[in-house]
């Protein structure tokens, strides 16, 4: 089947009439990729699902949420969007921007954005505003510059984007043939995407396309965890940039998506989100970005706990968990090297190059 978008894949959730002109890069309708050596690292119960959202057009799940956002500024007559991000929601609107013909502009915390989501906006003709201040600081401001003149905000804080995103829980049910996983998971920063796919996976199931729903499981950084510490956090801190929050502006809706799925918001160190993120390129060949891997990082965290020794799955034995990888790895390879082993550099001859793969000049042969 030809992918032309979430918007048209779900037509009968999204709210567009016959009319609307659509505007899409065909984002969605990515992999979810079984977990095989994760699963069996974390907990002997779990089997593990990558939706690995990194796919997307501009490599990341805000794609789901823009195509219906730019689809509704262009409808409502607006010639212009702005945004507040930690990267790659201005990625996304100055990508979608661009396809329908209208101005973004996207205000960024200086010097703490991945250089590939700044490259992204800078390259898709944004006007990029760097503010001395955090994302917190930035949302404040685009919402009260979008208040006050003719300029569509496309933060998560508008409801379209809500509306976009929630697909990725159909896709999953959809993958999963009618059932939704036991478990979800995910990171948690502006909160938007946590309460669109809770949303998504009530809408499936009282649509009858879903025969269960499954517990939420959201992962904030330690340095930047206002939901699990119940408040504002003033000066949040983590290299998961994306995840970098203190005050998110969809923490109610998050708060209920945890209690009504009888889910879990917890918190996450760098230490361990960093493992995680190395674990997940290494043994199972998947590149995330940092901020995606809090959603293993919680797994594992939660797994150590006990938290699926006596949990019922819905089907057979094992505990279905869909992990969201939120955006792909190379929108920050400044992150990657540093985690990664050094490489090395030698004199251009086989012996020094053997020495340094660790293999005998005197071996003929590599078996
Ligand atoms: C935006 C983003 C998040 C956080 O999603 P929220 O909807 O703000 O909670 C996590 N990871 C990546 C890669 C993101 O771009």
């Amino acid at each position: 089947m030809l992918n032309r978008g979430v918007i048209e894949r779900y037509r009968a959730y999204m709210p567009v009439t016959p009319t609307t002109r659509i505007i899409t890069l065909n984002e969605g309708s990515t992999p979810l990729i079984p977990a095989y050596n994760l699963a069996k690292a974390i907990h002997p119960r779990l089997d593990i699902y990558l939706k690995y959202e990194g796919l997307n057009p501009t490599g990341s799940f805000k794609d789901r949420g823009m195509t219906m956002a730019i689809t509704k500024a262009v409808e409502d007559g607006f010639e212009g969007v702005i945004c507040a991000s930690t990267g790659n929601t201005s990625a996304s609107a100055a990508a979608y921007a661009a396809r329908a013909g209208i101005k973004c502009i996207v205000i960024i915390p200086e010097g703490k954005i991945a250089l590939g989501k700044l490259s992204q906006a800078m390259i898709h003709g944004a006007r990029v505003v760097q503010i001395k201040g955090n994302f917190d600081n930035a949302l404040q401001l685009v919402r009260s510059i979008a208040s006050r003149h003719a300029i569509a905000l496309v933060n998560s804080v508008n409801p379209f984007r809500i509306e976009g995103q929630k697909s990725g829980a159909f896709e999953i049910v959809d993958d999963l043939e009618g059932y939704a996983p036991d478990c979800h998971a995910l990171p948690v920063g502006n909160a938007g995407n946590i309460s669109a796919y809770w949303k998504g996976y009530k809408e499936y199931f009282a649509a009858g396309k879903a025969k269960n729903r499954p517990k939420m499981l959201g992962f904030q950084a330690a340095g930047s965890a206002p939901i699990v510490l119940g408040r504002p956090v003033d000066d949040p801190q983590t290299f998961a940039t994306a995840i970098r929050i203190g005050n998110p502006a969809s923490w109610k809706t998050a708060v209920e998506a945890r209690d009504e799925s009888g889910g879990v918001i917890g918190m996450v160190t760098d230490h361990q989100i960093r493992d995680a993120y190395k674990m997940l390129a290494s043994i199972e060949g998947v590149f995330a970005e940092p901020a995606s891997a809090a959603s293993i990082a919680g797994l594992i965290k939660l797994a150590a706990n006990g938290y699926f020794d006596t949990m019922k799955p819905i089907v057979g034995d094992r505990i279905r968990v869909t992990c969201v990888l939120t955006g792909h790895g190379l929108k920050d390879p400044d992150s990657a090297i540093k985690a990664a082993e050094e490489t090395v550099t030698v004199e251009p001859t086989e012996e020094a190059v053997l020495e340094a793969i660790g293999l005998e000049a005197s071996v003929s042969a590599l078996v």
